[in-house]
Formats: structure tokens, C-alpha cells, sequence
């Protein structure tokens, strides 16, 4: 009788513990097909959905800045502005920097129209300098500076940021303590290195090591995942 007793226990204790895994066993499996239904969407529409979010706008040679684009502006010092929405997305990553020693500045935010303009008309006229006709001129200009009208710095959501100790805008910025710590922590704060020095054929703009673009975390997250760039993330490479 007692052993008859203890048997039926184990046998309830058997059937509790089974019906808990396949509980837990079920929630794990729609858990995974979730994911796996949304990891599958987001490859039919050839990575992440560009659903006009104002973070993934991509501005570029082919795609301009969009007519009568307005954006509200928030003073970050220096003489900079950006987006107000990322505002504090930046202080965050840069007081994060200047936590482990680094003195990050950001030279370039927000630009007008006609700033962007001047800017590409003095490097067409550096490049006529050394002998380049107005054509060659402006096409290896565009390398460089882009074209009033296609910068993203007109959206407010891009800056370029430097070390304190070398403002200089070239390839050797990446070597600066800044730029590691930047290229390796910027998308915990939602930003990209925009123009990576293996995505120059599909974004079109020379390796920048220092201009960081606002997608918002969890594109920044994907995007550092994947290893591609926003052209490559929005399936419009
Ligand atoms: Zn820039």
C-alpha cells in the first residue's frame, strides 16, 4: 500500500515535470519562429524594412535630401547643432568616451544647404588647382565632399567627431585613441561609421574614420552585427 502510494507520487511528480517542459518547450519554439519570421521578412525586403523611419532616411548621390526637408535643431556647444532627437544619444556616447580619458570634438554637425554648397565648391576649386578640368574636378570632389543636396550632415543626423590631439581629417584619424574607442562602442549609443573603409564602391564616399551617422540603436546594433553598410542594411546597395 505505501509503496503503491510513493509510486503514484513519482508518477505525478513524472507528468508535473514533463507537462512544465513542453510549456517551456513550446514558448521557446514560438519564441524562436518569431524571430525566425522576422529574420525572414527582413531578408525578402533585403535587410531591415525601410519603413521611413526618420532615423533610416538614406541620403546619398541617388538619393538627395528629401523637398521641403525640415528638421528641429538642438544646440550641443561649440557651435554645432544636430537633430534634436539625438541629442542626447550623442552627449551619452561622448561623455561615455570622455569616462575612459578621451577628448572627443565634434568639428562638423548640422550643415545648410549653402554651407554644404561652399563646401564642394572649394574642393572642386583645390582639385582645378592642380590642373583638373570643372568636370574631373567636381567627380573627384564628390569623393570628398558631397554634393549640396546629397550630405546627410543636411539631415542633422550625422557628425564628424575627432580627437582633441589630431583634428585632422584624413585616413590616420582612425589610429587615434578617440576613433577606437568610437568605431568600437558607437552602435551601445545608436550610431554607425557611416563610410567604412571596405563599403567606399557601394556608399561612394572615401573611408571617413570619423563621421558617425544616428540610426538608432537597434539598426546600429544589426548594422555592426551584419558588417554592412546603411546602403547594404536598407537593401538599396
Ligand atoms: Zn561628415
Amino acid at each position: 500500500m505505501e509503496k503503491q502510494k510513493s509510486g503514484k507520487k513519482r508518477t505525478r511528480l513524472v507528468i508535473l515535470r514533463s507537462s512544465v517542459l513542453l510549456v517551456l518547450g513550446l514558448w521557446m519554439l514560438s519564441g524562436q519562429a518569431q524571430e525566425f519570421g522576422r529574420q525572414a521578412l527582413d531578408t525578402l525586403s533585403g535587410g531591415a524594412a525601410d519603413d521611413g523611419s526618420w532615423n533610416l532616411i538614406l541620403v546619398n548621390a541617388e538619393n538627395p535630401v528629401p523637398e521641403g526637408f525640415t528638421v528641429e535643431l538642438e544646440d550641443i556647444g561649440g557651435g554645432q547643432r544636430v537633430d534634436a532627437r539625438i541629442a542626447e544619444a550623442l552627449e551619452d556616447m561622448l561623455q561615455a568616451a570622455r569616462s575612459e580619458g578621451l577628448d572627443p570634438v565634434v568639428c562638423s554637425s548640422y550643415r545648410t544647404q549653402d554651407y554644404q554648397a561652399g563646401l564642394y565648391e572649394r574642393k572642386i576649386g583645390q582639385y582645378m588647382e592642380k590642373g583638373y578640368g570643372r568636370t574631373a574636378a567636381a567627380a573627384a570632389a564628390a569623393r570628398w565632399v558631397a554634393p549640396p543636396g546629397t550630405s546627410e550632415h543636411q539631415l542633422g543626423l550625422a557628425v564628424d567627431i575627432v580627437s582633441s590631439s589630431f583634428q585632422v581629417l584624413d585616413s590616420r584619424q582612425e589610429k587615434t585613441a578617440e576613433q577606437q574607442w568610437l568605431m568600437e562602442h558607437c552602435w551601445e549609443y545608436g550610431f554607425i561609421l557611416r563610410y567604412p573603409s571596405d563599403k567606399s564602391d557601394i556608399t561612394g564616399i572615401a573611408y571617413e574614420p570619423w563621421h558617425y551617422r544616428y540610426v538608432g540603436k537597434q539598426a546600429a546594433r544589426e548594422i555592426a552585427e551584419q558588417g554592412v553598410c546603411l546602403e547594404e542594411y536598407l537593401g538599396k546597395a
